[in-house]
């Protein structure tokens, strides 16, 4: 036992402490990533070397990915439990997300105006929701569709997200979660993982249907 509450507290500073890494590195990071984009505008520099500034750019995003992904991992455990309205939620990230579907080509709407709620920890909902829409909207090609909706099922609460993309396979189904699974060049396979635990902390779970070529369908689903 005494054993188990020692490594419980290393993991705890550990978690900190990489959260405390995290927060000092993606600083100096942004501000790098705000300096490109003002270079970008510049018109003393040719347009065949902008695509330089370009690639800067996406790989600066690309490391913050990478970060955010792997301390979701060992984030400390200090949950705020309060009574979240799933609505407002859905339609705050989907402006969160907006930015990022634009850019993709891909729309991103959110469906039914019905009050939702659902008691637990709102930073964990938000990174579950914003990695399964992230993901939904990587898998959708240009012209596809990503929709959110919320709904009072039998004693739970069902947060739909489905999108018009690629979709899965059954094998690729069943390896959902795993860690470092990932079917993306520059993924970490570490954004579901992430979620079905922090689910699964929420007394929640996480279910996904797909059909290849169609579509995929994600159910985040918490006892009401
Ligand atoms: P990453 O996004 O870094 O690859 P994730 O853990 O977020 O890692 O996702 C793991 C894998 O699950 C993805 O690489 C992809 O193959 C698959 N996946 C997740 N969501 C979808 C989706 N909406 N449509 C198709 N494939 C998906
Ligand atoms: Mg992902």
């Amino acid at each position: 036992l005494n054993l188990q509450l020692q490594q419980s507290e290393m993991l705890h500073s550990v978690g900190q402490l990489a959260a405390s890494v995290t927060h000092e590195v993606r600083n100096p990071l942004a501000v790098a990533r705000g300096f490109m984009q003002i270079f970008q505008k510049e018109k003393y520099i040719p347009e065949d070397k902008k695509i330089f500034l370009t690639m800067m750019i996406e790989e600066i995003d690309r490391a913050q990915t990478i970060i955010s992904d792997y301390l979701s991992l060992v984030k400390t455990n200090t949950s705020k439990i309060e009574r979240l309205n799933i609505t407002e939620l859905l339609s705050s990230l989907k402006g969160v997300m907006y930015p990022f579907a634009l850019l993709k080509g891909v729309e991103l709407v959110q469906n039914g105006q019905e009050e939702v709620h659902v008691i637990g920890d709102q930073g964990k909902l938000k990174q579950i929701l914003m990695n399964i829409i992230k993901n939904a909207i990587e898998a959708t090609p240009e012209g596809g569709v990503v929709t959110l909706s919320a709904e009072k099922g039998n004693r739970e609460i069902i947060i739909h997200i489905s999108d018009t993309g690629i979709g899965m396979g059954r094998e690729q189904l069943r390896m959902l979660g795993n860690p470092f699974f990932s079917t993306k060049s520059t993924g970490t396979g570490l954004g579901l993982m992430a979620s079905y635990r922090m689910a699964a902390e929420m007394n929640g779970r996480i279910e996904a249907t797909s059909e290849v070529g169609k579509g995929t369908h994600f159910k985040i689903i918490f006892p009401e």
